[in-house]
């Protein structure tokens, strides 16, 4: 029966287990103490750890021995595929996926449509510092450019309640709806954006500033500010900056968009996530639950801040 499943579905399936398993590989880093923290750049609060490390090597040795003719792309870059450990390579397919209906899109889709684009540790700045629940884990699948299938792990998913928490697992694919949680509606009377907590400059603040909310809601990771969308607890999430990556995006705007929402640059534009594209989302993110009018709300940031985020 699962061999017989659209590739996307198995795929997806696949995701929801190896991005499951690799958070497991994060909360066993942070038990051991053992961060061994790197520097990855030039650029502050942008550093590396064991668990970032290992979490991709379990994920891109899953997908890659079920799935090898498809392209994977890991923020880490090229790790050893040798001598991972036999336990993080999972196969199993989560089936409440499989199960789900593919849309008719999808049926024919083939490995070289596909691009999957992995964070293994979104939020590391916060992993480091202890802000747990910001940490989660990404897997992205995008069709002929475009992002439609996404797995959001957040491993440490209510730990401050539930000491052993096996944190919670979110896929969605459009066309098919979501799985593993219930989108709630944010409020109606109050207007709330979510945003960088690590980085943030002046244009960031002054984008905030002309949407004028009601509140700001700072937290880390891209993949946990779409998690505080999709619980309505804000209406959007507004970040007028360069730093974040395709592989921070690319599972976050599947599911929302699956969910009814949008996630677009800040001009209301689809990212491409192609094997070919940079990985820098130059234009910034823009991104609304799906009860906003996502074009209206574009169109009310100023003109020069959309001028410093040229094509
Ligand atoms: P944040 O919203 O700051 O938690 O960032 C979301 C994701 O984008 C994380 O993976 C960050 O590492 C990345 N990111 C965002 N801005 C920057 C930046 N200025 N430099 C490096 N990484 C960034
Ligand atoms: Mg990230
Ligand atoms: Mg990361």
């Amino acid at each position: 029966m699962a061999q017989s499943a659209p590739l996307i579905l198995r795929l997806l399936a696949s995701s929801v287990t190896a991005a499951t398993r690799a958070g497991k590989i994060i909360k066993d880093v942070m038990t051991k103490g053992e961060l061994g923290i790197v520097e990855k750049g030039l650029e502050k609060n942008d550093v590396q750890t064991e668990a970032d490390r290992s979490a991709q090597r379990c994920i891109v040795a899953s997908l890659s021995k079920q799935f090898p003719d498809v392209t994977i792309i890991g923020e880490e870059g090229q790790l050893s595929e040798s001598d991972v450990p036999s336990d993080w390579i999972v196969t199993e397919s989560d089936q409440s996926v499989l199960s789900a209906n593919c849309p008719p899109s999808f049926v024919n889709t083939v490995p070289e449509d596909i691009v999957v684009w992995v964070d293994p540790l979104d939020g590391t700045s916060e992993y480091t510092e202890g802000l747990l629940d910001h940490v989660t884990v990404l897997i992205g699948v995008a069709v002929s450019g475009r992002a439609v299938g996404g797995v959001i792990h957040q491993p440490y998913y209510n730990y401050k309640t539930v000491p052993d928490t096996p944190g919670r697992t979110l896929w969605g694919l459009v066309g098919a709806g979501v799985g593993g949680f219930n989108p709630i509606d944010p409020p109606q009377d109050k207007f709330i954006i979510t945003t960088s907590r690590s980085h943030r400059d002046g244009m960031v603040s002054n984008a905030l500033k002309s949407l004028n909310p009601d509140d700001v809601i700072s937290v880390g990771g891209a993949g946990h500010k779409v998690l505080v969308v999709l619980e309505g607890r804000a209406h959007a999430y507004v970040y007028a900056s360069r730093g974040c990556k395709k592989w921070d995006t690319c599972a976050p705007e599947a599911i929302l968009e699956a969910s009814g929402g949008r996630l677009t640059d800040i001009h209301g534009k689809h990212y491409s996530y192609d094997k070919n594209v940079s990985f820098p989302d130059n234009q910034g993110i823009f991104a609304t639950a799906r009860t906003v009018d996502h074009d209206a709300l574009v169109s009310k940031l100023p003109q020069e801040i959309k001028d410093a985020f040229p094509y």
